[in-house]
């Protein structure tokens, strides 16, 4: 028997690889199996060139649990080792640079495994022993076992016979989970389902007499030869279905999918799916799995696969990607970036593709890719200039353009005095009805853009476009959207306009969550007299603060509306003239004095306007502030009146509440006063 000490140069491996690769000890079995699965192809391979004759014998890995025993054993009929290749390849672990690099990656289990070749070692993390009992395919090769305890020691010896390779591991007392059959299955299955010889684990099991009892079936847990492995021009729609159903159960049909093969300048193929998205994204990230020959590695592809489409699903299988290294450094190798630009090709042509061949398909199924696409304009500059080809906007009416078709549309009637094309939108055609309507009646269209994503999107479209803003159609009224002409009619002279003004606005809702100010324009007299409006500007800072950090400043400001009153309406004009009327005779002392002050305020600030600020005495300042406090105090008492006269006008209360009304804003209490001051004046 021969006895040794392993080649590591760090101290002792072992307390490295048990200490640091804590939380991923599952991945032994991954390790262990994938050799056997080696150690089989590549006995095929030398069968294959004639370099084997003898009996290749059925060519499986056999995973088995012995909770008695406390083992675990995977073994396999591949070209096993001879004491030499077990002095060279488990005996001698290559270190170079191994502390600064244990120092480096301690964190990152797969990164260490990787770079030493420690995926045998990785048993360890579980077993307080391994034996080998190996016998390799060369002919006049001996049986034999090596032995270790997880010390850096190690015994050698010849035995009597072995069906080429054993692995077989003394689960650890803290280990003993892993000797669960349930447990090892999950781990199989996660790991090994698509690992490309069959690996068998205990036998299929059936009810019998009540129980559940052994068949003569081995349970083999794996598929061999997954799809993506498949060539493209021999598979059927209702494969890559089924494969996607395989995959996740529970998730609805994919959209469509798109199968990576390519093998230069780099190797990677697999499939990936546009499936149909529910409303959290978030939920629907680290779908697509990662293989290395058909092992699975990882769901976590950031990096590898673009950011805006880790929401597609699927699989990619690259043994080109870097896997055992941390995630900085996978984002600048050279192979990774190409990995990533092709893989945003292929879904580009893909789609470009569809559109170009079946633009009604492609139609159909926007509103369910469209956050791909948004996603990827957004994140991801470049994927702008490939998605122009295919980007569509839908207008109210559910049309389709490109971005070409639909400025050539308004191109001419949108345009605004300035030069600019207004591109109108609404999310949400019921509630924004009667402003789409208003728009309608100009001859423009509105677009529709209700997704989650569209607000950010007409950011960034506003900012690629020339010469383009976007509004929300209820956002003012439409001739203000769509500025024409420098001038409007005539205005309504200040004094009239500040007592509409005052009316309505003694009525208007209070809260902490909105913010209302009065406007008075002269519209048209087919315009509606009464409406509201919100600015474009602070809706959109406070829809990108709910998506944005850092914005939140936004997020608290009251939403800010504006009342708009058409001068021109014959009711608002009959609020007007009626009111001066009612309240005449209450407002005749409060104007008087009020024209008293306002002419005293002129003189005393002409007076002090011609001195220097030194020589404006203190009993000249008070006087002036004194004239102030009166003009605001008059002009309380003034609103008080005005006030006074709406609180009781069913016709200033009925146009506010029909206003709100119409933005889906009248609700609760006031909704029902407008219902009962309605049924009273149909009477
Ligand atoms: P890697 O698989 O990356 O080469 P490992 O530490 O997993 O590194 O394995 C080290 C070496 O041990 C393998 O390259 C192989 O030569 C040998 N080996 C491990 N398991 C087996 C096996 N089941 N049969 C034959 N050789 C094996
Ligand atoms: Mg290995």
């Amino acid at each position: 028997m021969k006895q040794g000490n392993i080649g590591v140069t760090t101290e002792n491996i072992f307390p490295v690889i048990k200490k640091f690769l804590y939380s991923d000890h599952e991945i032994f079995i991954r390790e262990i199996v994938s050799n056997a699965v080696d150690a089989t192809q590549k006995l095929k391979t030398l069968a294959g060139k004639g370099d084997f004759q003898g009996e290749m014998g059925e060519l499986k890995v056999s995973v088995a649990i012995d909770k008695e025993e406390k083992t675990i054993t995977v073994s396999d009929r591949g070209i096993g080792m001879t004491a030499d290749e077990i002095e060279r390849y488990i005996n001698q672990i290559a270190f170079s640079g191994a502390n600064d690099f244990l120092d480096k990656y301690k964190d990152d289990a797969n990164a260490i495994i990787g770079h030493f070749g420690l995926g045998f070692y990785s048993s360890f993390m579980v077993s307080n022993r391994v034996d080998i009992i190996t016998r390799s395919y060369q002919e006049d090769a001996k049986a034999m076992k090596w032995s270790c305890d997880g010390s850096p020691s190690y015994t050698l010896e010849e035995v009597e016979k072995a069906d080429r390779t054993d692995i077989i591991m003394h689960i650890d007392d803290d280990s003993q989970e892993f000797l669960e059959k349930n447990k090892i299955e999950d781990l199989l299955r996660k790991y090994c389902h698509f690992l490309p010889v069959p690996v068998a684990f205990g036998k299929k099991t059936e009810w019998k007499d009540g129980k559940q009892v052994d068949t003569d079936e081995d349970n083999i847990i794996n598929d061999t030869e997954p799809l993506w492995t498949k060539k493209p021009a021999d598979l059927k729609d209702e494969d890559y279905k089924a494969f996607y159903r395989h995959l996740f159960p529970m998730s609805d049909e994919p959209l469509f999918w798109i199968h990576l093969n390519v093998d230069y300048p780099f190797n990677l193929t697999g499939i990936l799916y546009f499936p149909k998205i529910k409303d959290n994204i978030e939920m629907q990230r680290n779908k697509i799995q990662l293989y290395c020959n058909q092992v699975f590695v990882t769901d976590a592809v950031d990096g590898i696969v673009p950011e805006f489409l880790m929401l597609l699903h699927g699989v990619i299988d690259s043994p080109d990607i870097p896997l055992n290294v941390s995630r900085s450094y996978l984002q600048s190798d050279a192979n990774v970036k190409k990995i990533s630009t092709y893989i945003t090709k292929k879904v580009s042509d893909r789609l470009a593709s569809i559109f170009k061949n079946d633009r009604p398909d492609f139609e159909k199924k926007w509103d369910d890719i469209k956050i791909f696409i948004h996603y990827g304009m957004l994140s991801q500059d470049d994927y702008y200039d490939k998605a122009k080809a295919y980007f569509l906007l839908k207008d109210t009416e559910g049309k389709y353009f490109t971005l070409e078709e639909y400025e050539t549309l308004i191109k001419e009637n949108q345009k605004n005095k300035d030069g600019q094309t207004v591109y109108l939108y609404a999310n949400d055609v019921d509630a924004q009805y009667t402003f789409i309507d208003a728009a309608k009646e100009k001859g423009y269209s509105v677009l529709l853009m209700d997704g989650q994503l569209d607000t950010p999107l007409v950011s960034l479209l506003e900012r690629k476009l020339e010469n383009t803003t976007f509004t929300r159609v209820d956002a003012d009224v439409i001739d203000r959207l769509i500025q024409k002409e420098e001038t409007k009619r005539d205005l309504l002279e200040a004094e009239r306009s500040d007592r509409l003004s005052s009316i309505f606005k003694s009525l208007l809702p209070r809260t902490d969550k909105s913010d209302y100010h009065v406007e008075v324009q002269a519209l048209g007299e087919e315009q509606l007299p009464v409406m509201i409006v919100q600015s474009e500007y602070m809706r959109r800072m406070k829809e990108m603060s709910r998506i944005q950090s850092g914005m939140s400043f936004y997020g608290e400001m009251p939403d800010m509306y504006t009342l708009v009153l058409n001068s021109d309406a014959p009711l608002i004009k009959e609020v007007l003239s009626d009111s001066e009327q009612q309240t005449a005779e209450a407002l005749k002392p409060i104007e008087a004095e009020l024209r008293g002050l306002n002419a005293r305020q002129a003189v005393l600030r002409q007076e002090q306007d011609k001195k220097k600020p030194e020589e404006i005495t203190q009993e000249e300042k008070d006087d002036l502030k004194k004239c102030g406090e009166d003009i605001q105090a008059e002009t309380k008492k003034k609103n008080e009146v005005l006030a006074n006269y709406a609180k009781d006008n069913d016709r200033v209360h009925q146009l506010i509440d029909l206003a709100l009304l119409q933005n889906g804003m009248l609700k609760g209490e006031a909704l029902t006063r407008f219902v009962k001051r309605s049924v009273s004046l149909i009477k």
